[in-house]
């Protein structure tokens, strides 16, 4: 008998082969020494308005500069984080970090003190029945006004639907936080559930814009009015993308032509050198 054929008889086979059962290990391993070594950092990138491109926030976007592997993206991290419930402790140092961040700036910039900052959220996070206080602590400690944080929250997590999530989400929207849906046109929302969520922001999934599904856009720009909610639209990166957005009526753009995320230095020379041009 050949391994071969012992290994067809049986039922059920591991899903991972075995390197990558040791590879996924290590990672884990390493991913919580990161947090202890101080190995993410935070990257911003700029929403801006659409009639005259100015900054109105940023979204912090997770890296981690891995000692070997360098720089390593969330889409690399974040799932394993999910599996290994270290998205708990990654969360919440991305929530402080990214709160002192506009704390900082809003003192270094007064003329910019409605500069918000878009913070995303695992569905992991959400079910977390401690979720909402943490986030009251970290805004009180960071002396930040609730109103200037935004938490983005893709569509799946809001069609789980659990008490805690929905808790959750009512209590935050009580402290005054604005709640967005992220990827929003990828999950299937039903159009009737999504008048009961506290929402104001629908973010527009990058692959509308890529694929230039124009009409796609439009008729959820007029959702969006029916709902009383706000849009942005992500992944713009042509100046047409721009111009047929602004033709839609879309209010809020972020995307590579704008800026592409860049570490705190970067971002606060952006602010910078728009407050020169505009003052
Ligand atoms: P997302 O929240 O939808 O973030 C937007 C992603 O699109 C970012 O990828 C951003 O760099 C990228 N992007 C921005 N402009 C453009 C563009 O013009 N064209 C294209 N092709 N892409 C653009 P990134 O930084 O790799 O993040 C990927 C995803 O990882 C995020 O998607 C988010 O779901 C997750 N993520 C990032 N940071 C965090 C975090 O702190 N916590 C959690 N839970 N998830 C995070
Ligand atoms: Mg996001
Ligand atoms: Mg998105
Ligand atoms: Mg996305």
């Amino acid at each position: 008998i050949r391994l071969s054929q012992i290994l067809e008889n049986q039922p059920s086979l591991p899903s991972l082969a075995p390197l990558e059962v040791i590879e996924k290990f290590r990672l884990e391993k390493e991913l919580h020494q990161a947090l202890k070594q101080d190995e993410f950092v935070l990257f911003y990138q700029p929403i801006v308005c659409t009639q005259n491109a100015k900054i109105v926030g940023f979204e912090a976007l997770i890296r981690w500069q891995h000692p070997r592997r360098g720089w390593v993206t969330p889409i690399e991290f974040i799932p394993l984080a999910e599996e290994t419930g270290l998205i708990q402790l990654i969360g919440d140092w991305v929530l402080r970090q990214a709160c002192q961040q506009l704390e900082i700036w809003q003192e270094q910039f007064p003329l910019d003190s409605s500069l918000k900052m878009s913070v995303n959220l695992s569905t992991l996070q959400l079910s977390d029945p401690q979720l909402s206080l943490r986030v009251q602590q970290i805004v009180q400690q960071t002396h930040l006004n609730p109103k200037s944080l935004q938490l983005e929250i893709t569509e799946t997590a809001f069609l789980e639907n659990s008490p805690i999530a929905i808790a959750n989400l009512q209590n935050l929207k009580q402290q005054g936080v604005y709640l967005h849906i992220d990827d929003f046109g990828t999950g299937y929302s039903s159009l009737s559930r999504l008048q009961d969520w506290p929402i104001d922001v629908l973010k527009i999934d990058n692959s509308f814009v890529r694929t230039g599904k124009w009409n796609m856009i439009q008729a959820i720009l007029m959702l969006a009015q029916s709902l009383n909610v706000e849009v942005i639209a992500e992944g713009v990166e042509t100046e047409q993308d721009w111009v047929q957005l602004q033709q839609l009526g879309c209010p809020y753009l972020q995307g590579y032509l704008f800026s592409r995320p860049v570490d705190s230095q970067a971002a606060t020379l952006l602010i910078a050198a728009e407050q020169l041009t505009c003052y």
